[in-house]
C-alpha cells in the first residue's frame, strides 16, 4: 500500500460533512494491511503482550472531526482529549499538538487500547485516557503526558518522515531508540517536572488506572 499519501480534501459545501466523510473514508483505509514491520512500538506496549496486529484491526472508530482539525477524535473521546490538551497548555507538548492539528494529513485518536503507541501506516495515535504510567522509581505520570508523548512521535513523522524513520530505528542505551530518547528527554520529562510527576531515565514503566486523563491518582 501507499503509506500516508498526501491527501487533498474534496471540496464540499458543508465543512462538517466534508470532514466527517474524509475521516471515515480514511478510517477504512489501511485496515487490511500487514502492519508488523511498520509499527512504531513502545516497549511498554510489547511488555503488555499485546497483539498489535489484532488491536489495530479490530477497533473501527467512528472518527469525526467537527472542528476541521486534523486529529480525528470520536465524539465519545472528545472530552478526555480536550481535558488532556488543555492540561498540556504551556508545556513542551503544546506546540506539538497544535502543529499536528494543523497538519495537511489526518491523524486518528483511538482510545480502545491497553498500551499507548503511535502506528504510522494508519496515522493512528492509540491513547487510553484512563491509564497513567508508573516509572521504575515508583513515580507516576498522568495520562495527558502520555498523549503528548505519542503526538510528538506523530508530529515528527508528519513533518519529516525520513528523520522519524531514522530516529525510530536507531538504537540507543536505556531509551531503546533515539526517537524515544528525544521524546522523553526533550518533551516528556520537562512536562513531568513542571507537574511534579515522574521523570524517566529509560523507556520502561507500567500502566495503572487513574481517576481522570490529567490525574496521577490511582482509581
Ligand atoms: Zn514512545
Amino acid at each position: 500500500m501507499t503509506i500516508n499519501p498526501g491527501y487533498e480534501r474534496p471540496a464540499r459545501t458543508s465543512r462538517m460533512t466534508r470532514d466527517a466523510a474524509v475521516c471515515l473514508g480514511r478510517m477504512t483505509f489501511g485496515y487490511d494491511t500487514a502492519l508488523g514491520a511498520r509499527i512504531s512500538r513502545d516497549p511498554i506496549a510489547e511488555a503488555g503482550g499485546l497483539n498489535l496486529y489484532g488491536y489495530v484491526g479490530n477497533n473501527p472508530v467512528n472518527a469525526f472531526d467537527p472542528l476541521g482539525l486534523k486529529i480525528c477524535v470520536s465524539p465519545d473521546d472528545q472530552d478526555a482529549y480536550d481535558e488532556a490538551k488543555k492540561h498540556l497548555e504551556g508545556t513542551a507538548f503544546e506546540k506539538q499538538i497544535q502543529e499536528l492539528e494543523q497538519s495537511q494529513n489526518l491523524y486518528y485518536l483511538n482510545t480502545t487500547t491497553s498500551a499507548d503507541t503511535f502506528v504510522y501506516p494508519t496515522n493512528t495515535i492509540y491513547w487510553n485516557p484512563n491509564l497513567g504510567l508508573t516509572t521504575p522509581d515508583g513515580l507516576n505520570i498522568d495520562p495527558s503526558i502520555l498523549l503528548g508523548h505519542e503526538i510528538t512521535h506523530a508530529n515528527l513523522y508528519d513533518q519529516n518522515r525520513s528523520a522519524y524513520m531514522k530516529t525510530s530505528t536507531t538504537e540507543v542505551p536505556q531509551y531503546q531508540t533515539l526517537e524515544e530518547r528525544r521524546v522523553i528527554t526533550l518533551f516528556e520529562n520537562p512536562t513531568a517536572a513542571k507537574f511534579n510527576e515522574g521523570i524517566r531515565t529509560d523507556h520502561s514503566g507500567s500502566y495503572y488506572e487513574t481517576i481522570s486523563p490529567t490525574s496521577t491518582k490511582r482509581k
